[in-house]
């Protein structure tokens, strides 16, 4: 048979709750439990089945349930109140964009992957759930907020274990008709499409649209019958390829991404790359400037000047680069097309000390040259940044590095349950989802007693246990276990007992395995006849990561043991539902990442937005979530680093069993014993309180928004106007600084005290040979750092000629002193943008 392709139709839906179709093409399903109930209850089976999607839910309900629906009274109630809220979602105006940003114009945001519910598996773990979470919030904000991303047809894969608990993978493919996405259409009938060059051939690709609430999310697929076979594969798995795969997807990505945009009629004027693997993007931009006739140089300064990179990766070998060679095969045509040439446009890729095999094209050194403002997503991951790329900007303290941080957050209302929000909703003003991230919102939670608490984190965490127990049903069934096997299940977890959570992707940094360092101890906590501990873990490995699955397999034959049966537990197949039902049903989360390599984390934020407190180590956000005074979580470890990894394990390890032993374990039974609950009902209460408003997801996009896009939006009106001449200006001043740089010579022509008094002020003083550069062009400064603190004094220019300052030695301590000049003209995003810097 020959199929030309699959077209779906709706059922017609009874009057009563025709609208159940119209709502299942928005995916604010996804974070209001109430609605999804609705879908559910029409076709339980179908609803489990298929990854609780409400469109294929629709597509195989019967039409007596339907009708029965509509006839049900309690059922019609309950979908005009979901209704009634969506409707007034829609329609809000006083949104706080509108109050607090009006300013802001278009955002066009790009992701490699997004997770936004497991029925679209197009992401793989923390950074598209990231992603997702940032346009759910782009829509309770109000933001003018276009996300760009790729429609995987097999997604990531689903993960099974074998009867060895080693990991497999399996890929089913997508039927993309029955997901809750459209193609766009153009004025007529005809689907949207766009075309790009992939090695020598045309590539075609659809467009379809995902709306998100207020927003509209554009997914390129070119999985059509007019490409040619090995292009189709370009939109079949996240991940899944080599090499070449990889930068064939990032074309798409990016410079498809962009003609998405264009095509599809959104307008852009802050762009922002989530990861390197958008940076692409960039020549896209710059290309059609050229076009208009600007040159390279100034079409980069529009391009860069607008846009934004963040950067999750705190370890070099985790930054995508490639070969030139790969380069010219797939881009050898870019360099003529902007106007450039070939070495001119890879150096903005390169980075000396990253090429082990040669030069290469590393994205995410392209993605840090082709933005005027960068960031990393914790405090402390923007440090680690800083310090990674201090290369690429020489001359520069590391503290100075532009790169700055925006600690993540994560959406509230996708990871709280609904009876905890049901419970919130009853000390909270009414408007509360809207306002999550304001703090004095959480104190309401003081309000709720102890008793509600316990109660909903009891129902919880038995829908845990009932939903562990099945899960795991399922998998013995399938590797074809025996009846004794099979009961045994039945028994898994016991609701009266301290539940602990790990879920997150297997990276070995990640440590998974680290629980079982001291199996006896382990063993000990486990069955401590009084007060026993139980553990459940899921997570995938990515395909290629044979010592992740190892860490996978070692913790299921450790569930397998005598002693662990039963109170250890590994899930299959890990992905936003299960992520779900874990946080929002354990006691304690736990997360034990080698510092500093966790980024940020956010699933210990979705786990305390439920109240189960954090137990983590001292990486990404909980250093500034962790809350000394207040105990709303514990830490594991120090926050430090070690120079020997194994010595680093012994002491977390360590750590973490004490503190699991001697406070965790205590403080959760205490309640037991003195039948007071206080303790344990005070932490999770605080970890409410503190964790929910500050790691919320919207409080994360407005600090983008205040930070990086308004001004980015600012300073785009100010390159742009008339025609681009404040770029071309700068361009052309870059481009003759550049030239003079060399000549230009700086001597400091005093001699510093050795020591001095606190208080005491000395005067530095320096010659500058400015060659041809204009005086007001170059700033010369003393720059003064102790520890991590760094003091620049301008130096002004005397009649004599000489640049001087007077520096105060305000305190007691080492000083490094130094003298150094740079060039800067007004309408530069930061001091050191142009890069060229000499010390005296
Ligand atoms: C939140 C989430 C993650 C990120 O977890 P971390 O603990 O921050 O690594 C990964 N996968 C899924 C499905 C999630 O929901």
């Amino acid at each position: 048979m020959n199929i030309l392709g699959k077209i779906t139709v709706l059922p017609r839906l009874p009057e009563a709750i025709g609208r159940l179709s119209e709502l299942a093409y928005n995916l604010y399903w996804s974070w209001e439990p109430r609605a999804c109930s609705l879908y559910r209850e029409l076709d339980p089976e179908a609803w489990e089945t298929y990854g609780h999607n409400p469109v294929r839910t629709l597509l195989e309900a019967s039409s007596e349930r339907m009708e029965a629906a509509a006839a049900d009274p309690e059922f019609v109630q309950r979908y005009q109140e979901v209704m009634a809220e969506f409707d007034a979602y829609m329609r809000r105006t006083d949104t706080w964009a509108a109050q607090h940003a009006a300013d802001l114009k278009s955002v066009a945001y790009f992701s490699m992957e997004y997770g936004l519910h497991e029925s679209l598996p197009i992401y793989s773990g923390g950074l598209g759930v990231l992603a997702g979470d940032h346009c759910k919030s782009a829509s309770d904000l109000g933001l003018p907020f276009t996300p760009v991303g790729l429609l995987f047809h097999q997604g990531y894969f689903r993960q099974t274990f074998n009867r060895d608990g080693w990991q497999e993978e399996k890929y089913d493919e997508l039927d993309v008709t029955t997901l809750p996405i459209r193609p766009i259409r153009q004025n007529g009938d005809d689907e949207l499409r766009i075309s790009l060059d992939i090695g020598g051939r045309d590539v075609m690709a659809r467009i379809w649209q995902l709306v998100i609430g207020r927003i509209r999310m554009l997914l390129l697929d070119t999985n059509l019958a007019e490409n040619h076979p090995d292009d189709r594969l370009l939109t079949s798995r996240l991940y899944g390829g080599d090499q070449e795969m990889r930068l064939k997807q990032y074309m798409l990505l990016g410079i498809g991404g962009v003609r998405a945009l264009r095509a599809a009629g959104v307008s852009a004027e802050v762009w922002h790359m989530n990861e390197g693997h958008a940076g692409l993007l960039n020549l896209e931009r710059i290309r059609e400037r050229v076009e208009q006739g600007m040159d390279f140089r100034a079409a980069t300064e529009l391009t860069a000047g607008c846009t934004l990179f963040t950067t999750h990766t705190p370890v070099p070998a985790g930054n995508d680069a490639f070969s030139w060679e790969l380069m010219d095969r797939y881009l050898g045509g870019w360099p003529e097309r902007l106007r450039t040439s070939r070495d001119q446009l890879y150096s903005l890729a390169r980075s000396g000390s990253l090429e082990d095999h040669g030069p290469a094209f590393n994205m995410t050194v392209f993605a840090l040259r082709m933005s005027r403002m960068a960031n990393g997503v914790s405090k402390l991951h923007g440090q680690v940044s800083r310090e990674m790329w201090q290369g690429l900007y020489p001359g520069l303290y590391a503290e100075e590095v532009p790169i700055g941080h925006v600690t993540n957050g994560a959406h509230n209302l996708s990871f709280t349950s609904q009876r905890m929000r049901d419970l919130l909703g009853t000390v909270m003003p009414k408007d509360w989802t809207q306002r999550v991230h304001e703090r004095e919102l959480w104190n309401n939670a003081e309000k709720l007693t102890d008793a509600q608490l316990a109660e909903v984190q009891r129902e919880m965490k038995g829908e845990m246990i009932d939903f562990v127990r099945e899960h795991q049903r399922e998998m013995l069934l399938r590797n074809g276990a025996g009846a004794a096997e099979l009961s045994h299940t039945e028994t898994l977890l016991s609701p009266d007992v301290l539940t602990v959570g790990f879920a997150r992707r297997f990276a070995t940094y990640k440590r998974a395995t680290l629980l079982l360092r001291d199996r006896d101890r382990l063993s000990r906590i486990v069955n401590h006849p009084e007060r026993p501990v139980q553990f459940v873990f899921a997570g995938k490995a990515h395909p290629a990561d044979n010592p992740g699955k190892a860490m996978i397999q070692e913790i299921y034959r450790v569930s397998q043991l005598p002693e662990f049966r039963g109170k250890i537990v590994i899930l299959e197949n890990y992905d936003m539902h299960v992520a779900r039902r874990l946080v929002q049903g354990v006691d304690v989360w736990m997360n034990n990442p080698r510092r500093p390599l966790e980024a940020s984390g956010t699933s210990g934020m979705k786990a305390s937005f439920n109240g189960s407190p954090n137990f983590s180590v001292l990486d990404g956000w909980w250093v500034e979530g962790h809350d000394d005074g207040n105990a709303n979580g514990w830490p594991i470890g120090e926050e430090r680093e070690y120079a020997d990894q194994s010595v680093q394990d012994d002491a977390d390890a360590f750590s973490l069993y004490q503190t699991l032993e001697q406070t965790i374990v205590p403080l959760y039974y205490g309640h037991n014993e003195k039948g007071d609950a206080a303790g344990w009902a005070k932490v999770v209460r605080d970890a409410i309180e503190s964790v929910s408003a500050q790691f919320s997801m919207q409080r994360q996009v407005i600090d983008y928004v205040q930070c990086y896009y308004r001004p980015l939006s600012q300073r785009r009106d100010l390159l742009t106007e008339g025609g681009g001449v404040r770029a071309r200006q700068i361009a052309e001043w870059k481009a003759w600084t550049e030239k003079q740089w060399p000549q230009v010579c700086i001597t400091a022509s005093h001699h510093l005290p050795a020591t001095a008094e606190p208080g005491e002020d000395i005067e530095v003083t320096a010659q500058v040979d400015p060659a041809r550069i204009a005086q007001a062009e170059l700033r010369a400064e003393v720059v003064l750092k102790r520890g991590h603190r760094i003091e620049r004094f301008p130096m002004v220019q005397r009649e004599d000629g000489q640049y001087a300052a007077r520096v105060s030695l305000d305190r007691s301590g080492m000083y490094e002193v130094g003298v150094r000049l740079y060039p800067y003209i007004e309408g530069l995003s930061n001091d050191f943008e142009l890069g060229l810097i000499k010390w005296a």
